[in-house]
């Protein structure tokens, strides 16, 4: 199979089958946005403790690549220190804007292709500046 299919694949099995979807009724950090060019809205709840995400969950209608998106990086942040959560986000920005590649990303490469139609760039890094809102409330202590 090839990476380019791959990468599809991943990104419709995240789609059809979102990961932590859903509400968190103990949450202590939640942020929500949306991308109005294509409808994409999402919802996204925080339970940070000791500054790592202990558990989080995302809800909202979108296309593929934003839900698709919204899942994979609640299961990549999930368990992490917010410095590093802050870092892969980094990372998925600077990949999907200026087209650098870094190991640490894994699947989230799988968004590298959306480099090619701008406009789903905007699909792909919504649920990250979500994410950011979130922390930022976290910063402010609630
Ligand atoms: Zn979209």
């Amino acid at each position: 199979m090839e990476l380019e299919e791959l990468y599809k694949e991943i990104i419709i099995d995240h789609y059809n089958n979102p990961r932590n979807f859903g509400e968190l009724p103990d949450a202590n950090a939640s942020a929500e946005g949306a991308n109005p060019l294509c409808g994409d809205e999402i919802h996204l709840e925080l339970l940070v403790k000791d500054g790592i995400v202990e558990d989080v969950k995302f809800h909202g209608a979108g296309c593929s690549i934003s839900r698709a998106s919204a899942s994979m990086m609640t299961e990549t942040i999930k368990g992490k220190k917010i410095e590093d959560v802050r870092k892969i986000s980094e990372k998925f920005k600077e990949m999907l804007f200026e087209g650098k590649e870094d190991e640490e990303l894994g699947e989230l490469e799988a968004f590298k292709g959306v480099r090619v139609v701008p406009i789903r760039i905007k699909c792909a890094v919504l649920s990250w500046n979500v994410l950011e809102e979130a922390l930022k409330k976290i910063d402010k202590g609630g």
